[in-house]
């Protein structure tokens, strides 16, 4: 089964989770030790990112720096294998327009069909760290729209530069959405018609940014249902772990934290009250997700797989 047919027929709120590649060099246990201590709770699936190439200085001798492009996280593909023959659990890759041209990501989409790993999440990707705007990468693509209509056409057999291939295998895919509007978006409405063509593409569900305000949720898939986006709206959460993230979290993915939250923050002194409330809080936010029959429970792990063990014994 897919990821959409999945939501789709599910009848109870299920549970998955995101992971990040490790960083450049780093082993893959740590990906292990955070699956390990959440595989028992039976997610429906686990989402892989992707990281865009970026430029970098390094230090190729003393005091001589040289700018380098580099992954700071390689390995999506690899590790979504790893982790599927390890656990025999659905991988959903994210696949993105940044950094990638068209090609590359057409090789990727071999990759992927020679692995059987036909589940993928469509993104436009994060923008370069020295660039203000997004700008796509020389014969890649500006819009995560676009990268669905490649993925289609590539379902149908069709090559970027003309030809057919003979790969067997339809892939199946979710898109992003954001329940605090995308940071470059004009207006919720604007934003709302660009998912809704990501649907209309062919994305059979939606995950969405993370949010600490369920009505912010609630309020964003009442207006997807009234202009026609009838797909599984999945919520996106983090439970909050170090004081960094109370300025960093609204900096970097555009969120607000709602005032009670922002007042229980406001007593911590150290990153052990900040997870205690972080756990607190999302317990809370995951009981009346779940009230309200959302189709998954999605975290975020990064750095918080204990925190996300505690949650999940809770509920
Ligand atoms: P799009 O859907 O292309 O939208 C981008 C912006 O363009 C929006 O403001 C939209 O309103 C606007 N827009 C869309 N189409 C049009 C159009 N035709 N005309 C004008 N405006 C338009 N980033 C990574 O680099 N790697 C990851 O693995 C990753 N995983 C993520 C997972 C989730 C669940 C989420 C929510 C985000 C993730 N991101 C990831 C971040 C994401 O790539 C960024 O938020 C990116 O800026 C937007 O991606 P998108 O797919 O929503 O883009």
């Amino acid at each position: 089964m897919t990821v959409t047919e999945i939501l789709r027929n599910t009848n109870k709120t299920l549970f998955s989770f995101e992971v990040l590649p490790p960083l450049r060099g780093k082993s893959i246990d740590q990906i292990y030790k955070t699956i390990d201590r959440l595989i028992d709770f039976n997610p429906a699936f686990i989402e892989i990112t992707t990281h865009r190439n970026d430029y970098v200085y390094k230090e190729v001798k003393k005091d001589i720096f040289k700018r380098v492009e580099e992954r700071l996280r390689p390995g999506t593909v690899a590790i979504a294998y790893a982790i599927k023959q390890k656990y025999n659990i659905l991988v959903v890759p994210h696949i993105i327009c940044s950094g990638y041209s068209q090609q590359e990501t057409e090789n990727e989409l071999f990759d992927l069909s020679f692995l059987d790993i036909l589940d993928l999440l469509v993104l436009r990707g994060d923008k370069s760290k020295q660039d203000s705007r997004f700008i796509p990468k020389e014969g890649g693509l500006q819009y995560a729209s676009e990268l669905c209509q490649q993925i289609n056409d590539f379902n149908k057999g069709k090559l970027v530069y003309g030809g057919q291939h003979e790969l067997p295998h339809q892939f199946s895919y979710g898109v992003a959405g954001y329940p605090e509007k995308h940071e470059e978006a004009m207006n919720m409405t604007a934003d709302i018609q660009a998912l809704k063509k990501k649907v209309e593409l062919g994305a059979g569900y939606i995950v969405t940014q993370m949010f600490f305000d369920n009505q912010k949720y609630f309020d964003f898939v009442k207006q997807c249902r009234e202009v026609g986006i009838n797909v599984p709206i999945v919520p996106g959460l983090k439970p909050l772990s170090t004081i960094n993230h109370l300025t960093m979290l609204p900096r970097t993915f555009h969120i607000d934290f709602p005032e009670k939250l922002s007042q229980k923050l406001a007593k911590c002194q150290n990153n052990d009250e900040v997870k205690e409330v972080g756990i607190e809080w999302c317990i809370e936010q995951c009981r009346e997700l779940r009230e309200h029959d959302v189709p998954s429970l999605h975290f975020y792990t990064m750095n918080a797989a204990a925190q996300i063990e505690t949650i999940m014994k809770n509920l």
